[in-house]
């Protein structure tokens, strides 16, 4: 059974040649799919009985199901999801006025370990597939609709996607590419690339293939202005340090006029916040079009990080104001839900171990 959920257009129209069918059933397909929210074969009329039928046989569309819903005080909401037998995923939705905004999950857990991440503690699984991950914006934009929840004047649900949720999105390219090709898709959900952002902590190789195979829009999670700085809270840094991930950031911009890269950089009490990381942060982006998004870290059970004051947000900010560069403090969404940056945590069967060394690292700290 070939699940259709997984193909990118050229993928379904390479499944209708190889079954002796015209091309054009592929986006025929796609639109019951994707634009209408048809699963049921025999609700696609304009297929020929026959072909509906031989569909039934061969093909499924196979969703993650949907575990719990919980919705937060200022309306973000977060749903747990059952991908397989054993794993659940998470992805979040954050009304807001003019938009709606669904940070997607790219992983079962993730194999990374940034230290301040709840999604890091869990351990890693494995990749999710395109079905996986496309499935997320169906699910989201199909229940929100049946709900009339539309973004103003528009007839979507979702508005925006950010590739924020579990996982390193560019550890899974292959798949996370096709899904990202299904949602800037006309075919599909039909959005531009300036609202589809990928979030990465920059693995380098892959960032050098995305601007050239699938060039959305760029989030990179730089959280520290030193290699020194970095290395501890963003071990992969070691692998891909700062001057080449910031080279590979300027090459990035080159696409076309007027990208801007979206620098993310939590705010950790007495660890990356003080006048002088700023300075630093200045200095390190100077030519780079950059906007910074300040996050105030959210805490999460057995870490031992704190958030920055208000006050040293706020200077912070200042200091790169004053230098040009533009930036903004994130707003905290859905944290009485456990759905902000960094709390997602689903249910992972930890292949990597990691959960086990944490565990072990508690007992000796007693
Ligand atoms: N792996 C990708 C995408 C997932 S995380 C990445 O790292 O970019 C999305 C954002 O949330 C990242 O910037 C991440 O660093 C940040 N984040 C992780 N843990 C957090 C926490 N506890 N509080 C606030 N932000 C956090």
């Amino acid at each position: 059974m070939i699940n259709l959920l997984n193909l990118n257009r050229q993928d379904m129209m390479d499944f209708f040649v190889n079954i002796g069918e015209k091309p054009f059933r592929a986006t025929q397909v796609m639109k019951w799919i994707h634009h209408l929210g048809i699963v049921d074969f025999d609700v696609m009329t304009n297929l020929s009985k026959t072909l509906r039928q031989q569909l039934k046989e061969i093909a499924c569309i196979a969703l993650p199901q949907i575990v719990t819903i919980q919705t937060s005080q200022d309306g973000t909401r977060k749903w747990l999801l059952q991908i397989d037998n054993n794993n659940c995923i998470e992805m979040v939705f954050i009304p807001e006025d003019d938009r709606g905004t669904l940070c997607v999950s790219s992983q079962v857990g993730c194999a990374l370990d940034c230290r301040f991440c709840a999604t890091a503690q869990q351990g890693f699984n494995r990749n999710l597939s395109v079905a996986e991950i496309i499935g997320q914006l169906w699910l989201a934009e199909h229940t929100l609709r049946a709900e009339n929840y539309c973004v103003e004047n528009q007839s979507r649900a979702i508005s925006n996607v950010v590739m924020m949720g579990m996982g390193e999105p560019l550890a899974n390219f292959n798949n996370v590419v096709k899904a990202m090709q299904l949602m800037m898709d006309d075919f599909s959900y039909g959005l531009s690339w300036r609202r589809v952002t990928l979030s990465t902590v920059g693995i380098v190789p892959a960032l050098i293939r995305l601007k050239d195979e699938c060039p959305v829009n760029l989030a990179v999670s730089l959280h520290a202005p030193n290699d020194t700085l970095r290395n501890q809270l963003v071990p992969i840094n070691k692998k891909y340090p700062l001057a080449k991930l910031l080279a590979a950031c300027r090459e990035y911009v080159k696409i076309e006029p007027h990208r801007r890269i979206t620098f993310e950089y939590i705010m950790l009490k007495g660890i990356n916040d003080s006048s002088t990381y700023a300075r630093t942060l200045v200095k390190l982006l100077q030519g780079i079009p950059a906007k910074i998004n300040l996050i105030p870290f959210n805490p999460f059970l057995s870490t031992r990080y704190q958030c920055a004051t208000p006050d040293a947000i706020d200077h912070f900010r200042d200091i790169l104001l004053q230098a040009g560069l533009m930036t903004v403090t994130r707003k905290t969404r859905g944290s009485d839900i456990d759905a902000a940056c960094g709390q997602l945590a689903g249910k992972v069967i930890d292949k990597s171990r990691r959960q086990l060394k944490f565990l072990k690292k508690q007992e000796v700290c007693g």
